[in-house]
């Protein structure tokens, strides 16, 4: 029987940059909880070249080494047997891939388990990708070294979007992009610092005004920050 909620497989060549995140703040807690696990593969361990190489020159030219796909396609069969599953919604972090955003992570949240496979050096050979019937995800239009980080910003945004990780279940209700618009500007005590005073609504106990205020905020930075999702929000109110 499982006995957490959501389960992470990550394929890296890079097991210990994932140390930090999964036993810290947030995550960490979710991991002591047992509503988060993490399975950290390095396909490394797959590879059958006896010096233990996973990359190779590119065939057609160009800069650099691409890994291969025996040692992704390896370990991909491990992680489906070890899960006692045919096939698990599967993603490769790639600047190519489809955009992340809230939606994204909010429809991968509603599995109960992924693998993501992070790439490195020049990227993978695309039969691995077939193999493995990978769906690519981006996290912004810039190329970095590596799938790990992004991987890591597409678990801790799917993470958000599980119920029990945060605290309390209503604290991403609010944040930006939850209804389309950015978040409003909040404040906590003191009242005054700096000679910067809280908005008086804000003390002034009446919530109608206060959520009315809050919208209009969102509105106006949404406005002035994304004239894009501006855009948007106006249009599906239409
Ligand atoms: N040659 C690849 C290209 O032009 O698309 C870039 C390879 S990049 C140097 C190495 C790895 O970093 C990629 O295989 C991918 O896993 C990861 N990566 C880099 N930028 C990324 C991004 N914006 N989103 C998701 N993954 C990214």
């Amino acid at each position: 029987m499982k006995d957490y909620n959501y389960k992470f497989n990550i394929m890296t060549l890079f097991p210990e940059m994932f140390n930090d995140f999964v036993s810290s703040s947030i995550i960490g807690r979710a991991v002591k909880n047992n509503i988060l696990d993490f399975k950290i593969y390095n396909f490394r361990d797959y590879t059958l070249d006896p010096h233990g190489k996973v990359d190779d020159y590119v065939f057609g030219g160009g800069n650099g080494m691409l890994i291969g796909p025996q040692p992704i396609y390896d370990c991909y069969k491990d992680i489906l047997e070890n899960s006692g599953k045919k096939n698990i919604t599967t993603i490769y972090m790639s600047p190519r891939g489809e955009r992340l955003n809230q939606n994204l992570a909010k429809e991968f949240a509603s599995e109960e388990e992924i693998v993501i496979l992070c790439g490195h050096y020049e990227g993978v050979d695309e039969r691995a990708l077939k193999l493995i019937n990978a769906r690519e995800v981006s996290i912004g239009d810039y190329v970095l070294t590596g799938g790990e980080i992004p991987a890591m910003v597409l678990m801790d945004c799917i993470s958000r979007n599980i119920n029990g990780v945060l605290g309390n279940e209503d604290s991403s209700s609010t944040d930006s992009f939850s209804d389309g618009l950015l978040e409003y500007p909040q404040y906590t005590r003191p009242r005054v610092y700096e000679g910067m005073e809280v908005p008086e609504i804000l003390l002034s106990g009446n919530h109608k005004l206060i959520e009315q205020w809050q919208k209009e905020q969102s509105i106006m930075i949404t406005k002035q920050n994304r004239p894009d999702l501006y855009e948007q929000y106006k249009n599906n109110l239409k």
